[in-house]
């Protein structure tokens, strides 16, 4: 599932594709996808209307339009699945395509094989995000106090969107190790440095995940086999070496060589190490 890196990474890679081009045609393949709007009010509100950008908001990403002199936005966000995309006019429209646009000689392209992504002009999704983590917005003094309010595992918390917006399940493992705290510490019991520590191990894990899915050839539209976060256009798998313990389990942590440990919390998977990641161990590295 894409998390703030991937999506930031894509947000760069449509702005330039997609800025000053104009929407001559809109299709809905799945109404669900553009839900609670219609395809008729869709196509109402966008047909005729200019690309002015794309920007990243948490985990969804946000076109900035802008129709006549009236500017507006449309949220998408890539659920499980989803693939947002550039292509010739020419070229026929893949399967489980979800909604497309036509600017000229170029198509938008929103598929999705489980439709469990949007493309809607609702944007009350990210009406109640918090701070995004890479902004001023997101100080230590505001983690602190978040963070002092709040007995669930440290692990569980940092995937409230609400504390910090865009931190999923891949990130918030990897955060953890990155800063040596046990995943299941509650929250408020996190020491000053502990919470000093993970705030800027969320920061440095989120950058350097961007800065690695920038300097790589990712194949954005994923041809017929893995997301493009995941891997890229010559087939390796760039990211999953990147990672210090997520779905790394019974692999040696690369800090001192103890085998990764995965635990359930929340239904979600969490990898660790228990060694580097003890309550109150030094970082490891
Ligand atoms: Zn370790």
């Amino acid at each position: 599932m894409p998390e703030l890196p991937e999506v930031e990474v894509l947000a760069r890679h449509l702005d330039p594709l997609l800025k000053r081009k104009t929407i001559r045609e809109v299709r809905v393949y799945r109404e669900r996808v553009i839900r609670p709007y219609s395809e008729g009010e869709l196509q109402q509100e966008l047909t005729g209307a200019r690309f002015k950008g794309v920007k990243r908001r948490g985990k969804f990403l946000l076109f900035q339009l802008k129709q006549g002199r009236r500017p507006f936005e449309l949220l998408g966000h890539l659920g499980m699945t989803g693939r947002m995309f550039v292509q010739p006019a020419k070229k026929d429209l893949p399967k489980h395509t979800a909604v497309s646009m036509s600017l000229g000689k170029h198509q938008f392209v929103f598929q999705d094989t489980r439709y469990f992504g949007r493309l809607t002009l609702d944007l009350s999704s990210i009406a109640w995000l918090g701070p995004e983590p890479l902004g001023n917005e997101f100080t230590i003094d505001g983690f602190r106090e978040a963070l002092k309010r709040s007995s669930q595992a440290i692990k569980v918390k940092l995937l409230d969107q609400t504390l910090i917006a865009g931190v999923g399940n891949i990130y918030a493992s990897e955060a953890l190790h990155r800063a040596g705290i046990s995943p299941q510490k509650a929250s408020k019991r996190l020491s000053g440095r502990e919470t000093e520590r993970l705030y800027h191990a969320v920061r440095d894990t989120l950058s350097n995940a961007i800065d690695t899915g920038s300097t790589i050839p990712l194949d954005f539209d994923g041809g017929s086999d893995g997301l493009f976060y995941f891997g890229s256009s010559d087939g390796s798998e760039y990211q999953h070496e990147e990672l210090l313990v997520y779905d790394r389990a019974g692999e040696p942590c690369g800090a001192c060589g103890e085998p990764i440990r995965r635990i359930v919390q929340a239904a979600r998977s969490t990898f660790y190490c228990r060694v580097c990641q003890r309550g109150n161990s030094a970082p490891a590295n």
